[in-house]
């Protein structure tokens, strides 16, 4: 089966170096087995995002030697395919309106995970048409969940498993705006662009069981999963957007592409010695076996 891999980054500002590591590593991982890289502007929020920051994006991808084969349509211009996928979830009898307001979701009462997201209890789950009617405010739409622990096993992180009731509960899938979450538009943009491999950061870890909850709703393929480590600074802070030295606007001022790659894959556990290369030359030696899976420090002051 031909290997496809994706880029998906937010057109919202310039790629920070954590983007960048996940990004070398979606392309090494796909590319050193001869396979496909696929473009997708992740752009649902309109507002943040723009049309320039995407062409920069496109010209940080390339400077890094990060190469494309096509770039799909942006989030902005895929709303039929959303809708069509929330007309099947409709259809299957699994969506039902969520009135709850902003403060009731968030009340003290609602149950909340330790990273301080909150479970949605299933209030407007069995509300009835006559109480529905009894609302004047649009809804958001979620999908209900089964009572099932969903597990699966990353190439990065090994196994993992998210109980979809208790620690995810019914999902959103469409705003009360009529704006689709990014969940529900991620899965249906990897089904269509045939994507059969997804690397992006730590972060995202416990979406993957979500959206592989809606690949089997919507009869779509499960794609294997990378998440790879966070960047910290030696100090165990997580490097992050803050920190604007290290995104390519300023990096690109300070370093070659092939130094910037040196570093990350000398991190990562790709290369032994810390030297630059170019993404293309780690291409031909690239195993995921090599990446260790636990947060990576990275000292900024290397690229002064
Ligand atoms: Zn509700």
């Amino acid at each position: 089966m031909k290997v496809v891999g994706r880029f998906a980054p937010t057109p919202s500002g310039r790629m920070h170096l954590g983007n960048v590591f996940a990004a070398l590593l979606a392309w090494l991982s796909v590319r050193s087995r001869d396979g496909e890289m696929v473009l997708r502007m992740e752009d649902l929020d309109t507002q943040r995002t723009s049309a320039d920051f995407a062409q920069v994006l496109r010209e940080d991808l390339l400077w890094l030697g990060l190469s494309y084969d096509r770039e799909t349509p942006p989030q902005s211009q895929r709303t039929e395919s959303y809708d069509e996928a929330f007309r099947i979830l409709e259809e299957r009898g699994l969506i039902y309106p969520c009135y709850c307001t902003r403060s009731q979701l968030h009340s003290v009462n609602a149950p909340h995970l330790s990273d301080g997201t909150y479970v949605y209890p299933g209030t407007c789950r069995h509300l009835t048409a006559q109480q529905r009617s009894a609302f004047d405010r649009k809804p958001a739409w979620r999908v209900t969940v089964p009572e099932k622990v969903w597990s699966f096993k990353d190439r990065v992180q090994g196994d993992y498993s998210l109980d979809l009731s208790t620690e995810c509960g019914d999902m959103v899938v469409r705003r009360a705006d009529g704006v689709y979450v990014y969940q529900l538009a991620v899965t249906v943009d990897d089904g269509a662009a045939g994507v059969t491999e997804v690397t992006r950061g730590m972060d995202l870890l416990s979406s993957a069981p979500r959206q592989m909850y809606l690949q089997e709703l919507l009869g779509l393929p499960h794609p294997e999963y990378a998440h790879v480590p966070m960047l910290l600074a030696p100090d165990g802070r997580r490097l992050s957007k803050r920190d604007r030295d290290l995104d390519l606007g300023e990096l690109r001022k300070r370093v070659t592409p092939e130094q910037l790659v040196g570093t990350l894959a000398y991190a990562a556990g790709i290369i032994e010695r810390l030297e630059p290369v170019s993404a293309a030359e780690l291409a031909k030696e690239f195993t995921w076996e090599k990446v260790k899976g636990d947060s990576l420090c990275l000292d900024p002051s290397i690229f002064e």
